[in-house]
């Protein structure tokens, strides 16, 4: 068997333990003769696992009484409908500060619901390479102080800007405002102050487990703002109020994300992974600032640490900086369709050898071909 080293932005790598574990366990977990895929979701042998994943991620990310945690489907793309569905009920403003792809996505679709303001956005869109890549100053956010919700992705996965600090919505002038984050691709990656937000969510299939799952943290006064056509199945009090298992929840992705989150507890926590996360993103970013091949865009106070999208200055040897990653086992380092160039995605169950790894590459194909 070999292993590669995989930089998917997502569905991305998961620990080598979990996906061990779940083989070991998959025609029968723990006894029951049965694989969890094939159990009911009302069995006690499956209310113990999705028991056991909620009350780690409470541990895990520290979430403070007055919030929900939710499991439910849809990915960050049908959270992006769903938020404003269960938060537009009373009053339809919604604020949105875009710093890159995702946050642009959810504009468009949050303005099919509802009134939609841009706070702020980071749009360069003269530029060909780099069409995002920093933060607009807080002190030029225009905040509607009435607005039902702000949204802002915590970290952009194709642009490569992430938030080290969520906004104090008071700085903001908006104190009533509940501020609504995409997480999806840096959850668990560090801690996250979970108290500055009145939502957040998170598409599984990057640091969580396997794609089909979203995760939902909401803050318990926004249970009762539903729009009402809010479809039932992705209205968050109903969910909330049926253990999220008001419809059947997709069970396995929950066993994998339980799994997860175990292994997660074993590596010490999101703070060990935020030191052993930084790390891995210093020693990338260090060897790509250091040449004269590569060029990166994004401001160095925004740098993902789970993200790294580069480019090569040549861009005619994209193709052959790929073949050469590929024959050395470096997996999914083309960027994102929208903006070319390449991507490395690091993910949690990236390892600092995968890092070293494509360090060396990097190296090594710049004297080859610099
Ligand atoms: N938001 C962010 C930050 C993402 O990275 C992604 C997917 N890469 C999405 C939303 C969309 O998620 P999904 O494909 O699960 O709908």
């Amino acid at each position: 068997m070999t292993r590669v080293f995989n930089f998917s932005a997502g569905p991305a790598a998961l620990p080598e333990e979990v996906l061990s574990q779940a083989a070991a366990e998959m025609l029968d977990w723990h006894g029951s003769g049965m694989s969890v895929m094939e159990m009911s979701h009302r069995g006690k042998e499956f209310t113990s696992i999705i028991e056991q994943a909620l009350a780690d991620v409470r541990e895990l990310m520290q979430v403070p009484a007055g919030y929900q945690v939710l499991f439910m489907q849809g990915g960050g793309l049908g959270e992006n409908a769903i938020v404003p569905l269960n938060l537009l009920g009373r009053n339809n403003k919604v604020d949105i500060v875009e710093t890159g792809s995702w946050s642009a996505k959810s504009r468009a679709e949050a303005a099919r619901y509802g009134d939609l303001h841009l706070a702020a956005s980071g749009l360069r869109a003269e530029a060909k390479q780099g069409k995002y890549t920093s933060i607009p100053a807080v002190a030029d956010w225009r905040v509607r102080s009435d607005a039902a919700y702000l949204h802002i992705c915590g970290n952009e996965t194709i642009d490569g800007v992430e938030f080290f600090d969520f906004p104090d919505m008071a700085a903001l002038g908006a104190p009533d405002v509940p501020l609504v984050v995409d997480v999806s691709s840096h959850i668990l990656s560090r801690p996250l102050d979970v108290s500055k937000c009145g939502l957040l969510f998170g598409g599984a299939q990057k640091n969580i487990g396997p794609a089909g799952l979203t995760l939902v943290i909401v803050r318990d006064d926004l249970l009762d703002q539903a729009h009402a056509l809010c479809p039932s199945a992705f209205n968050y009090k109903l969910v909330a109020a049926n253990g999220s298992m008001y419809n059947t929840p997709p069970t396995y992705s929950i066993y994998i994300a339980g799994l997860v989150f175990q292994w997660l507890k074993r590596q010490g926590g999101v703070a060990a992974m935020a030191e052993r996360n930084a790390a891995k993103a210093s020693l990338l970013y260090d060897a790509l600032d250091q040449s004269e091949l590569y060029i990166t865009h994004v401001e160095h106070a925004c740098r993902s640490r789970m993200n790294v999208p580069f480019f090569l200055r040549d861009e005619s040897l994209n193709e052959a900086f790929l073949a050469g990653a590929k024959a050395r086992g470096l997996l999914q380092l083309k960027g994102h369709k929208s903006v070319g160039g390449m991507r490395a995605s690091l993910y949690n169950a990236m390892p600092l050898a995968g890092v070293q790894a494509l360090v060396d590459y990097l190296k090594e194909f710049e004297k080859s071909h610099g």
